[in-house]
């Protein structure tokens, strides 16, 4: 993980505390020694005081810590362990809730079948998975634990939390529960830390996000509902990161619902207002006037994408990767990055050429890359690689340190590491490169020998009397301005390689396609980006070819809204004016207000704004009170770019259709000339035409107007726009068909006013912070989108994650901090060894070898405990039964045989057999208890009352015995507890949520199942 993953997470903003390994003692109650406890918040505001804190582990059950691995919960196992018929799991119902379960045992989440080796290696993936360092704390992580954990204990931590990823990402159709976490404990004594890892892993959206039905903590008191208002969150903008944000805040109220039930209230209620009359924001599929498509599976649509198009690798951390491919199902076409480069007069550029120029452009990338802003190294507590390599807990003290086992089999893990410097691919340029998720840093970079040097090298003659050693010096243009850009940097390298080798025109323009490569990633011309931080991003980058969704990307702001449930979405709402409040220590109560320009005012509690940075800068939005100057500052000083599309529809395919992208070259505006200024304003005129075939249903190109092309492009008119594109396509493909295009669609995202461009830039004038100063909130109003994503920016996983960071930060704020169990770790018991178990997670694992000792000879702490209440109090009080009488029963019991012989003499038995039977009795008697007056039934109802109030009586006076007899067994389990008995392990006092079972749902291994979304 890179030290700057989630820099906007709240915490990055506190200083954090300087990594220290905890030097302390834990004591046999489980408390650390003499460290004070402390809960730290990882909230801005105080934490609220939890309605009653759990003396106890709030989700720990009866269980002893040499409880073997009983029952299997979780993943089902890929082979069937022998003779154990009922542990494969019925095929789960998508997303559903299943029966409750009672009893939770340690590494019951852990498959026993599974070499040890290989648990460890799919532990680590999911971490990287989910953008984790596995072998250390995430920052927020850190700040939570750093005072209570004890060395050893951070290990055991981090293997906890890197299974309950793994579980998570084997099958994000399913959430995990609370119960499927804690079995991934080895010890009950550690179901603490699996408490804690499993709520932070829940609460930053590390699990149970996106598309997935969230177990539910409780159930609203139906009179509460009648009694309060919920409070209310309410989202400006319903584009990717405006949804996430109302999804996720929806799920987190659903699984954290006990922070207002248990006060009486109802969780809070989310509504998004969308500006547009649609939904997605920058990501807009928009539908073809013609839908009948050959290539398009049932229910997709023609559709031609506006905005976003690629999703940038599925591999090493994109969190849309559960969401499109585990929850959705969506399909996508993997993108080939084969591409051909044509130059003006429509001919292929030689393959040798483009290497040539392609290679050169790499070295001077990496010489500008000299001037790169060092991103501050963040530390945190790590835990030993070497037993998180094999999955393995540290040995308990007073065991011998054991022997690790060879790591032959997990010897990869490590190459499974992000490689975020394994080297650029040779064709790739890096533009695209940044885009498709790969590194745009070469390993051994060029540029640590002379530039002479590094072009030979590359296959370029060098000029004559040019010495091996004459390289080029970077340092006088990069300290000539106060902002140096990218540009004049780059521009004045190329300059300086004129005069080592001799570049011709075709070489500029190859160049320059480079260049409008760079500014279709940053969607600005290279002139206005920051030379230290233009790629602050770089080594965030996921891996795996990229690819685009078929049948629209909307698809997934779609899935977004309607799954599990519809959220409430209002569209047509544009934001005139927010008045909030600024001091994020009060009490709302409504004190914040959403006034729309029709009129309309919505209240709310907490705002969370997501409209794009453009809208931000072009103060279409007026606040009250306005804005702190820091966060005006940021949203002055970042950048906001342009990219537009031109998107032709034709009746057949006349390119390469297997092909999915090719480039052209552009001339310079002085034709032939050597000047690299010559060439910025045209360079980015459909430098790349996406072929978009696969995924429209249609014979579709999409050509990129990228740099000063895309601000031409809004000026420009649709009918001089395909005139030249024809001119052009015809020149590489003369044919008829090139000149007749049936559809033509272009973008001006520039003019569109709930986005004034497309997504934000690092420019000379933006500071290194200023990514997380727009994530940061101003009182209760939150913001998100892509443009408060420093780590992944200017993308829809970044608009994504902005989602996931800002609903923590609201239900913090809402919520309170995570609370933790006290104590966090349980007691060790004290152990010998004994030789290992038959099946163990770890077989050669010494810490598994163990049996108590004479100490912890109770091997059923909850047994003792209840035959001490017992002895002291006796029985539990029993309930007394109800009276069982109502006056109409006192009468019949009265007049029954008087009845009975009535009818036997009114009623002969042949003129009807049942005359006479009870039923014939009971009715009979029904009907004259219906003949009798108020004074005749006067007995009887005075009867039945004095039987319900003696019973009354004695309910009152058992309810008063119980609740006596309730409290002595809790004193006498909290003598227990102190550890004024020989009960070892204790188990809960109250029922507690794992107990109850709720929300427990069950798992499935096969991921490629999807959910049919509506189109709409
Ligand atoms: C042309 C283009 C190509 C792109 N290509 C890619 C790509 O290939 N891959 C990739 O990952 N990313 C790409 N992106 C970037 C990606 O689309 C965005 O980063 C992401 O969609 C931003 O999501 P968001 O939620 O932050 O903002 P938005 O999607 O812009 O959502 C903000 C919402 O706020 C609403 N709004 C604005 N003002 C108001 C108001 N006053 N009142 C009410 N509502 C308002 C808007 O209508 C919008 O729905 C591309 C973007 C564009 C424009």
């Amino acid at each position: 993980m890179s030290p700057a993953v989630y820099a906007s997470d709240r915490s990055r903003n506190q200083s954090l505390p300087h990594q220290t390994t905890p030097s302390k003692k834990r004591l046999s109650d489980g408390t650390i020694k003499p460290t004070t406890i402390r809960l730290h918040s990882i909230s801005a505001r105080p934490p609220q005081a939890p309605s009653a804190p759990p003396t106890q582990h709030p989700t720990l059950p009866p269980t002893t810590p040499q409880d073997p691995p009983k029952k299997r919960r979780g993943r089902p196992p890929k082979v069937k362990p022998a003779g154990s018929a009922d542990v494969t799991p019925k095929a789960a119902q998508p997303s559903i809730v299943s029966k409750p379960v009672t009893e939770i045992r340690p590494r019951s989440s852990i498959p026993y079948r599974l070499p040890a080796n290989v648990f460890a290696g799919q532990c680590i993936d999911a971490a990287y998975a989910a953008r984790l360092n596995p072998y250390a704390l995430h920052p927020s992580e850190h700040a939570l634990l750093l005072h209570l954990l004890m060395k050893q204990e951070i290990t055991v931590y981090l293997n906890i939390r890197n299974a309950i990823l793994r579980l998570w990402h084997q099958n994000p159709l399913c959430s995990i529960t609370a119960e499927e976490a804690a079995g991934c404990a080895k010890e009950a004594r550690f179901f603490g830390l699996a408490d804690v890892a499993y709520k932070w892993l829940v609460r930053h959206g590390y699990i149970n996000f996106g598309c997935v039905r969230v177990p539910r903590a409780a159930t609203v008191n139906p009179r509460a509902r009648r009694n309060t208002r919920p409070k209310t969150v309410v989202v400006i903008g319903a584009g990717v990161s405006g949804l996430t944000t109302a999804r996720q805040l929806e799920g987190l109220f659903i699984q954290e619902s006990t922070k207002w039930t248990d006060a009486g209230e109802q969780p809070p209620r989310v509504i998004v207002l969308e500006g547009r009359s649609r939904i997605g924001g920058r990501v807009y599929s928009k539908p073809l006037r013609d839908q009948t498509s050959i290539s398009l599976p049932d229910n997709l649509r023609c559709t031609a994408e506006m905005g976003a198009m690629i999703v940038t690798g599925f591999e090493h951390g994109n969190p849309l990767d559960p969401v499109i491919r585990g929850q959705l199902g969506l399909r996508y076409h993997l993108m080939k990055d084969a591409l051909t480069i044509y130059d003006v007069d429509g001919k292929p550029i030689d393959e040798k050429r483009d290497m040539l120029n392609t290679d050169l452009y790499t070295d001077i990338s990496d010489r500008a890359g000299d001037f790169r802003a060092t991103p501050q190294a963040v530390e945190t507590l790590k835990g030993d690689e070497d037993l998180i390599n094999r999955c393995r807990d540290p040995a308990p003290d007073g065991l011998e340190h054991f022997q690790l086992e060879p790591l032959d089999a997990v010897g990869n893990i490590r190459q499974q590491k992000p490689a975020t410097r394994r080297g650029r691919r040779r064709n790739a340029p890096p533009g695209t490169e940044k885009l498709t998720g790969r590194t745009q840093v070469v390993e051994g970079s060029s540029a640590t020998q002379s530039a002479a040097r590094a072009a030979r090298s590359m296959g370029w003659e060098l000029k004559e009397g040019v010495a091996k050693n004459q390289s080029v010096s970077l340092r006088g243009i990069a300290s000539a301005s106060a902002h140096p850009s990218l540009g004049s940097v780059m521009d004045d390298a190329i300059r300086q390689y004129q005069d080592l080798v001799q570049l011709t025109p075709q070489d500029m323009r190859l160049l320059n396609w480079h260049h409008a490569n760079l500014e279709y990633a940053n969607a600005a011309p290279i002139t206005s980006l920051s030379l230290s931080g233009h790629d602050q991003d770089t080594g965030n980058e996921f891996e795996g070819a990229h690819s685009e969704i078929i049948g629209g990307y909307n698809q997934l702001p779609r899935g977004l809204m309607n799954l599990p449930s519809k959220l409430d979405v209002r569209v047509d709402r544009v934001i005139d004016s927010i008045h909030y409040n600024q001091d994020a220590f009060s009490e709302s109560d409504y004190s914040t207000k959403v006034v729309c320009t029709d009129g309309e005012v919505i209240e709310a509690d907490e705002v969370v704004l997501t409209v794009p940075l453009g809208v931000l800068k072009s103060d279409m939005i007026d606040f009250d009170p306005p804005l702190p100057a820091w966060k005006r500052g940021a949203i002055d000083r970042m950048g906001f770019g342009l990219l537009n599309k031109v998107v032709l529809l034709y009746d057949e395919a006349f390119w390469d259709d297997e092909r999915d992208m090719f480039g052209l070259l552009n001339e310079a505006n002085d034709a032939g000339s050597l000047d690299p200024k010559d060439y910025e304003k045209r360079r980015g005129q459909f430098y790349l035409i996406w072929n978009a075939s696969k995924t429209s249903g249609k014979p579709m190109l999409v050509a990129l107007m990228a740099g000063h092309a895309a601000h031409e492009t809004e000026k420009t008119d649709t009918g001089q726009l395909l005139a030249e594109i024809t001119k052009r396509l015809h020149s590489i493909y003369p044919t008829e068909k090139a000149l007749n295009p049936r559809e033509v669609i272009v973008t001006r995202w520039r003019r569109d006013p709930f986005s004034r461009g497309t997504y934000s830039y690092v420019a000379p004038e933006t500071l290194p912070g200023d990514y997380d100063l727009m994530a940061q909130s101003v009182g209760n109003l939150h913001f998100a989108g892509e443009a408060t994503c420093g780590t992944h920016p200017a993308t829809v996983h970044g608009a994504f994650l902005s989602g996931l960071r800002v609903a923590a930060e609201v239900v913090d704020a809402m919520a309170g901090p995570i609370i933790l169990p006290t104590p966090l770790v349980g007691p060790a018991p004290v152990k010998q060894e004994i030789g290992p178990p038959k099946q163990s997670v770890c077989a050669g694992d010494s810490s598994f070898w163990v049996q108590p000792t004479s100490a912890v000879q109770d091997t059923n702490p909850e047994a003792t405990i209840m035959a001490a209440i017992f002895a002291e109090l006796g029985e539990r009080p029993v309930k007394p039964s109800r009276p069982g009488v109502n006056p109409f029963l006192l009468y019949a019991k009265d007049k029954w045989e008087e009845c009975k012989a009535y009818l036997a003499q009114t009623k002969p038995a042949k003129a009807k057999p049942s005359a006479g039977g009870r039923e014939d009795v009971r009715a009979t008697l029904g009907r004259w208890w219906k003949g009798l007056s108020e004074d005749e039934k006067g007995p009887y109802l005075v009867q039945s009352q004095v039987a319900q109030e003696l019973a009354d009586h004695g309910r009152r006076e058992w309810g008063e015995k119980v609740a006596k007899w309730d409290a002595e067994a809790a004193r006498i389990r909290e003598e227990y507890r102190r550890g004024l008995s020989t009960a070892a392990v204790m188990p809960p006092a109250e029922p507690t949520q794992l107990e109850a079972g709720l929300g427990v749902s069950k798992r499935k291994t096969n991921v490629s199942n999807c959910v049919v979304l509506d189109h709409v």
